[in-house]
């Protein structure tokens, strides 16, 4: 199975317009690997993306990405969703106003109701220029496409805001949980995860957002064989330093991750 991180970056990209800081001025000049784009994974062997942000077009032809199959959506947020229009409309021609193609769109229920009232367009781009094709999920819902199997997972279960998704063939499991893991409950049930992609959390503490002492914490709990983390925030690394990944490397010797960064490549 073969996974590539397309964004690395939080809700806020980086280099974060306007801003002069070293790490956003670094990005600037030197893009990749300190270019981070919205946070979003392509599953490569069946075309496959996990969440559009704004900035999903410039994601796709960094990657020379030759063409998406579907989209799975975890949650209705602008940086994992907002993107629906570039990339929908790529498959939509404005000559003959048909579809060149229909991608299949699966969203969970409770998530599709609330994208639809922040993203009323979204009926224009199924309804009208039928550029993608809904599917609704659930919590437990298992999609399979060839050898690969997706399940949906709610962080509460039924009724979730939140999903993560669960890769797997026959042989590797992979989680995919980018955003908003403080309220990711369901992760005590998920074990034996060959491969975890997680936001990586605040570098201190935090309100609403988990930090990387507690999502430490859970990991020690509830170990992945290697861990990912993405989601990395402009604030956070113009805040700590770029050698925050080392000192935290350093602070946790016996759990095995790295971070995230645009373009990683992940075989499993
Ligand atoms: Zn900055
Ligand atoms: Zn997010």
């Amino acid at each position: 199975m073969k996974l590539t991180i397309l964004g690395s970056g939080g809700a806020m990209t980086t280099p974060r317009p306007f801003c002069q800081c070293s790490i956003c001025t670094k990005a600037r000049k030197l893009g990749e690997p300190y270019k981070r784009n919205n946070s979003s994974l392509f599953i490569n062997d069946i075309n496959t993306l996990i969440d559009c942000g704004e900035d999903i077009a410039d994601s796709l032809n960094r990657r020379d990405i030759k063409k998406i199959d579907r989209l799975l959506i975890t949650h209705w947020h602008p940086d994992h969703t907002f993107g629906l229009r570039p990339l929908l409309e790529a498959h939509y021609n404005f000559r003959t106003h048909q579809a060149d193609k229909t991608i299949d769109l699966y969203i969970p229920k409770k998530v599709f109701k609330t994208l639809r009232q922040k993203l009323p367009t979204i009926d224009y781009w199924l309804n009208y220029q039928k550029t993608a094709k809904l599917h609704l999920i659930e919590h437990g819902d298992i999609i399979k496409i060839n050898n690969i199997s997706i399940e949906v997972v709610g962080y509460n279960g039924k009724n979730s805001d939140i999903y993560a998704y669960l890769i797997h063939n026959s042989n590797k499991r992979a989680l995919y949980a980018p955003c908003d893991t403080i309220d990711f409950k369901y992760y005590e049930n998920i074990k034996n995860l060959d491969l975890l992609i997680n936001e990586c959390g605040m570098f201190s503490k935090h309100k609403t957002e988990i930090t990387f002492d507690n999502l430490m914490k859970r990991m020690k709990e509830n170990t992945p064989k290697k861990l990912i983390l993405t989601h990395i925030e402009e604030v956070e690394l113009r805040t700590f330093g770029e050698n925050i990944f080392s000192k935290m490397k350093n602070n946790y010797p016996d759990i095995n991750f790295d971070f995230a960064f645009d373009g990683l490549k992940i075989t499993l």
